[in-house]
Parts: structure tokens; sequence; C-alpha cells
């Protein structure tokens, strides 16, 4: 089993689903599949009704469902309906998730819990689930949403700061770098029944998430703080048959923060 040899880009056909897709970065994820012709599963404990009538002005197919990405029974029930209304998820996305942006001392086991949970058990829940059914079409792109966090533990703290001047926490921190592992551990397993498994380690984005923050443009050489849009159309690639070679990726898009 192998997957065809890249083309361009072109989703028509395919279902994807997006965690956390009501707003932010998953919302410009969701829009952005749509309009290169893919369904889409909007999954998320908010209400998305927005995001699926952006879907729908691109003439094709959505659907929002309610969920919370930590809790099993839910993420399974979801996965079933999506299929029963749309198909098997051909593209899933793990974008879901909390940021908490306190100090090692001041990360309570409830900030550590609620991070790891949304970010790492989320994204394996959901990658777990997805599993049968990619492995049945023999196809599949999951594309895990991780941060410059987990890969550098985020931008170096102040001396003297309570790290809470644009940095996020380290319980975020582990999380992410967790998502690098497990998207390289699916990626050498799901190669074998045609499933490519990348990651993408974004920089700061204009979201909610930011809101309130500072950040040090200096150490990013395209001097600007990211929009979802930016985000979006590196899934895009990763999600298209233009991105039928690469798998166990983590591709920076992060203003040139971080060079590996
Ligand atoms: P937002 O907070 O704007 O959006 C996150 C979405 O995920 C919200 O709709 C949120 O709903 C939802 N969500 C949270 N917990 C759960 C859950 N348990 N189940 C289902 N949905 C949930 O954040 P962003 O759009 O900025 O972030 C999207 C992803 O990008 C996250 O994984 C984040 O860590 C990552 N990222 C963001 C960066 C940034 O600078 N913005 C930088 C690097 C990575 P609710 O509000 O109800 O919790």
């Amino acid at each position: 089993m192998t997957t065809p040899i890249s083309s361009r880009i072109d989703l028509h056909g395919e279902i994807a689903l997006v965690t956390g897709g009501a707003r932010g970065i998953g919302q410009a994820i969701a829009i952005a599949l749509a309009r290169e012709g893919a369904s889409v599963v909007v999954a998320d404990l908010l209400p998305a009704e927005e995001t699926i009538a952006a879907i729908e002005a691109q003439g094709v197919r959505g659907l929002a469902l309610t969920l919370d990405v930590t809790n099993r029974e839910q993420v399974e029930q979801v996965f079933a309906e999506a299929a029963h209304q749309l198909g098997p998820i051909s593209i899933l996305v793990n974008n879901a998730g909390t940021c908490g942006r306190v100090s090692l001392e001041n990360t309570s086991d409830e900030i550590y819990n609620r991070d790891m949970d949304t970010i790492m058990r989320g994204t394996y829940l959901c990658t777990q689930t997805v599993y049968s059914y990619m492995k049945q079409a023999k196809r599949g792109k999951i594309i895990n949403i991780s941060s410059v966090a987990g890969k550098m533990g985020g931008p170096t703290a102040r001396p003297g700061s309570d790290s809470s001047i644009g940095r996020s926490g380290p319980a975020y921190a582990a999380a992410k770098g967790a998502v690098i592992a497990f998207t390289k551990w699916v990626a050498k397993d799901g190669g074998q029944y045609g499933i490519c498994c990348n990651a993408i380690a974004p920089g700061p984005i204009d979201t909610e998430m930011i809101r309130g923050f500072e950040f040090n443009l200096d150490v990013m050489p395209i001097r600007r703080v990211g929009q979802p849009q930016d985000i979006a159309q590196a899934v895009v690639f990763l999600a298209s048959p233009a991105a039928n070679f690469i798998s166990g990726s983590v591709l920076n898009v992060d203003g040139g923060m971080v060079m590996d």
C-alpha cells in the first residue's frame, strides 16, 4: 500500500473533520478546505453556525457537530455521525486546543490536565477513531496543529518575568511536543495503509488565544503576527494530493521564528 504520485491541489470528494473549527485557526482551516472542494465537519464545544455558513457558501456541504475532544464516547459518536451523514472522514485536522499562560509554579493540576487533555488526548482519541475508517479506505490525511512551543519551549523568558508576557505555559509546551512525537509515530505506522500524518507548528497567530499578550516580533524575519489564513493554506497543502509524498514532517508556519 502506498499513496499516488503527488498532483495538484484538489479536495473535491474529500470529507474533512476539523476539531475546534468554530472560530480562530480552525474556522479558517475549515473554510479553506471547503474552498478547495472538501465537505467539512466542524466539531467544537462552541456552536459553529458561522463557520458552516461560510463553508456552504463555497457550494459544498458543511456539518456542525458538538464535540469535546477529550471525551472518547463523544469522539466515537461524532465520527460515526459524520460517516452516516457525509461519508467516512478522509482528512482529519486536530486543531482544538487550550493554552494556560502561567509559570511552572502557577501551573495547577487543573491547567495541566486541561491543556494535556485537550491537546494530546484529543489528538490521540480523534486519530485513533479516524484510523479505522482510513485503514479501510486505504488512504487518509491527518494534520495535527502543534506549536513553536512544542519545538522550542516557547520564546525565551525575559529576565525577572513571570513568564506571563506572550509565553505559553509548560503544560502547553509539553502537550504540543507530545503531539509532534505522536505525529511521527502515526506517520511511521500509517504509511503502510496509505495514510499521511503531518504536523504544523504555528508561531503567534491573531486569534482569541493570544488576546492581551505581547510578542517579540524582533525574533521573526517576517515581522508580523500571523493570521489564521496563514495556517489554513498550509493545512490545505498537507491535506491535498500535492503532499502525497510528505509524512512525519513538522511544517513551521511562524514567519521564520524557528529554523530547523
Ligand atoms: P481559539 O481559542 O481561538 O480556538 C480554539 C477552539 O478549540 C475554540 O473554538 C475552542 O472552544 C475549541 N476547543 C477547546 N477545547 C476543546 C475541546 N475539549 N473540544 C473541542 N473543542 C475545543 O485558538 P486558536 O484558533 O488560536 O488555536 C487553534 C490551535 O492552534 C490550537 O491547538 C492552538 O494551540 C494552536 N496554536 C495557536 C497559536 C496562536 O498563536 N493562536 C500558536 C500556535 C498554535 P472553547 O472556546 O469552547 O474552548
